[in-house]
């Protein structure tokens, strides 16, 4: 008897060498961040372009770093999409500012930059692009709409690896922020990261990410006073990567431009073979971008054979796993009750008729044949 095919929605693609790479910091006892983070960060910073590379906990918390660094606080408005992962909108938050939303493109899924100019206020201090499913959001068109002091934290959470106008995503913006959970392009369990070309920015997001110790761990432990504790200027945090999550995410940084190659040949395939269903809009690449394809998110449309939630059952039936693409933050319970209900269509819409297929490195030629085969036939 043959099983049935199973294709999930996401496997980390993890093996051998994560494992060996696990090795070194169990045996020199060196667990908390520390060379592996350190080689990890400059590698990152290396292969995105930037000049610094600060590696967290993960991407809630590289984004609430980025934005207590920049001195965001009560009082600030911070403009965020409002079709994106909740975590967006709650670090602003709980930096004490208040998150103001603006709709997302229907074919990109990302911030519209027509929509930024009506939301800016005197107290718009910041703006979350955010590059959904590692497609990066239009940042010239958004640059061009703010005023000279308003900084862009990029949400590259979906976007390592992925690439705007020849430019790797984290250096569009003031700041960019990464995730490694294992649903995002590389993974080490949870992790993130902080890129920035700012000096200055990148010095007080290191303070603060070590509880706010004027003098690093590292520094300490080399100086001939080791044994005395830092002084503290101002209420940070313990968001740091352990060196055991670092070893693993170094190793997961080399196979990168792998996994996104990879990605990019089966989503092109995809496209070419979903052409002929009309009820299914596959996701746009504009000219200009290197998509990094950490999700496949389609539209269900008018005249598919069942509702989107149908759908879903019907192809989990099959043994194909599939997800909503995102929620719309404005449709959560915690920021439901500030807005009104007819506000922000792109996203609603989305949050009903967004599908994301199966596309991740453990997949194999029949998988993607069985997830098209069973679209084909419902
Ligand atoms: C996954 C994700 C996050 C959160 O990342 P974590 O590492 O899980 O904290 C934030 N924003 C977006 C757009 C995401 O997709």
């Amino acid at each position: 008897m043959t099983t049935a095919r199973r294709v999930p929605i996401a496997v980390p693609s993890v093996g051998e060498e994560e494992w060996q790479a696990l090795r070194e910091p169990l045996e020199t006892g060196w667990l908390t961040q520390g060379p592996k983070v350190a080689a990890f960060e400059e590698a990152f910073a290396e292969r995105h372009a930037v000049a610094h590379a600060l590696a967290t906990t993960s991407c809630t918390t590289a984004l609430h770093l980025a934005l207590v660094a920049m001195g965001i606080g009560p009082g600030d408005e911070v403009i965020v999409p409002a079709f994106t992962w909740v975590a967006t909108a709650n670090v602003v938050v709980h930096c004490g500012a208040t998150p103001v939303f603006v709709d997302v493109d229907e074919r990109t899924y990302n911030l519209d930059p027509t929509l930024l100019a009506e939301r800016l206020t005197p107290r718009t201090r910041a703006v979350i692009p955010v590059h959904l499913f590692g497609l990066c959001a239009d940042m010239d068109a958004i640059r061009a709409v703010l005023p000279e002091d308003v900084l862009v934290l990029e949400d590259a959470a979906c976007a390592s690896g992925a690439a705007y106008r020849g430019r790797p995503a984290g250096g569009l913006g003031h700041a960019g922020a990464f995730s490694f959970h294992p649903r995002k392009s590389i993974t080490c369990g949870e992790g993130g990261m902080v890129t920035t070309d700012d000096d200055a920015l990148a010095e007080h997001a290191t303070r603060l990410r070590n509880h706010g110790a004027a003098v690093s761990e590292e520094a300490r432990h080399r100086s001939a006073s080791a044994f005395l504790l830092p002084d503290f200027d101002e209420p940070g945090f313990n968001y740091r990567m352990t060196d055991l999550q670092a070893a693993v995410a170094l190793v997961q940084l080399g196979k990168l431009d792998h996994f996104v190659a990879e990605r990019d040949r089966w989503a092109r395939w995809y496209a070419q073979e979903l052409a002929a269903l009309d009820w299914l809009e596959p996701p746009l690449v504009p000219d200009g971008y290197d998509h990094a394809w950490q999700a496949y998110v389609c539209r269900v449309r008018a005249g598919a054979p069942g509702s989107r939630e149908e759908l879903m059952e019907e192809l989990e039936g099959r043994g194909i796993s599939t997800r909503p693409g995102t929620h719309a933050v404005v449709e959560l319970g915690v920021y439901r009750d500030r807005i009104a209900p007819d506000a922000f269509p792109v996203a609603r819409a989305l949050h009903r008729d967004s599908l994301a297929l199966p596309l991740h490195n453990r997949m194999g030629p029949e998988d993607f044949e069985h997830v098209v085969a069973s679209l084909r036939a419902l």
